[in-house]
């Protein structure tokens, strides 16, 4: 049986030089920021049966522990730098851990985000994530930024990890095909980083966040902290091609209310359209305006002749809304 310190000099200390000072193996990793950039940092948590099914499989689990995180920064528009893994372990399963570092690092290694330290513990299945980024000062894309008469927009498509959830839960009849479609979505997240750091470069400041619970929900935190409202245009909102291939919908499952999208939601003037839109070229990602800030607080739904539609939905709560 591996000893804690043989499991992570084994599955988690990596051979190759990495940008910290000093790495994993010391009471602290040191690293030495850019001068003049801010440091954006953020945890997620991630437990089995509540995150995530027993039984995950390993490697899609390392993916996604670590995408969740990067998503954070790109909602920031940060540039990943390092992150600290927290592991909560039942038992030393050497394949799966082996599959797990390999789905982690795989990421890690397409952005160059370094793993820098951690601990490690037995106990349930869960596993914590912080994430650290650099940003230029007053370029962050925070959620009190939204102003009035400013564009919405999301990138992506919204709804297919739901689709994918309300399949492996019964609520939906999906066609095998279609749950295939839409399941990567939910075990292998694509956080938008390269659209994050390309919108957090434009000259004028934007708000965003990302997608996680929902987008009226999700929205509603950038409307609160910038103290505004919304409408939104119920027809512009682009559902994932296996949505339109449902045929059969059921009022719980909805692409505007599920979670795990890890889509961007942000805001930008009007005058600047054109520059979100070569951003997102540049970032090779797909981008839809779907509405509008307005001064009066509330978010409103609108077809596409401006007439309101009823909205009676929430985003996932974790403590009030299952
Ligand atoms: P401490 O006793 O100070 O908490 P540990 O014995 O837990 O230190 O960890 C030894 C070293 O291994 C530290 O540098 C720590 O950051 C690192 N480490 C522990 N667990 C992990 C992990 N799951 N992933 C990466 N590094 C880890
Ligand atoms: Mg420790």
């Amino acid at each position: 049986m591996l000893s804690e310190f043989d499991l992570i000099k084994h599955y988690f200390r990596r051979a190759r030089a990495g940008n910290a000072v000093l790495g994993i193996g010391d009471d602290c990793a040191l690293l030495a920021p850019t001068p003049g950039m801010q440091t954006a940092i953020s945890t997620d948590l991630l437990i089995e049966g509540r995150h995530f099914f027993a039984g995950a499989d390993p490697r899609m689990l390392g993916h996604k522990c670590l995408a969740v995180n990067l998503s954070d920064l790109a909602a920031m528009g940060a540039r990943p730098v390092g992150f600290t893994l927290a592991l909560s372990l039942p038992g030393v399963d050497q394949d799966w851990l082996e599959e797990f570092s390999n789905g982690l690092f795989a990421l890690s290694d397409l952005h160059d985000c370094e793993l820098v330290g951690g601990d490690t513990t037995r106990g349930p299945l869960a596993v914590c994530i912080t994430v650290f980024g650099e940003i230029a000062p007053g370029h962050a894309l925070r959620r009190d930024a939204a102003r009035a008469g400013h564009d919405i927009w999301i990138s992506g498509t919204l709804g297919d990890a739901r689709l994918a959830l309300a399949g492996y839960w019964k609520e939906l009849a999906l066609a095998p095909d279609q749950l295939l479609e839409a399941a990567p979505r939910m075990h292998l997240p694509t956080p938008r980083v390269a659209l994050g750091r390309a919108l957090a470069a434009l000259p004028v400041a934007h708000a965003a966040l990302d997608i996680s619970d929902g987008l009226i929900g999700d929205l509603q935190h950038i409307l609160d902290a910038s103290r505004v409202g919304a409408t939104r245009n119920s027809t512009c909102c682009p559902p994932a091609p296996c949505w339109r291939a449902s045929r059969r919908r059921c009022a719980a499952v909805s692409p505007l209310t599920g979670g795990d999208d890890y889509e961007l939601c942000f805001t930008a003037p009007p005058a600047q359209r054109d520059a979100v839109i070569a951003a997102a070229v540049s970032a090779n990602t797909p981008v839809t305006r779907v509405g509008t800030i307005d001064a009066e607080p509330g978010l409103r739904l609108v077809d596409a002749a401006g007439q309101p539609v009823e909205m009676d939905v929430k985003g996932w709560d974790h403590f009030g809304g299952e």
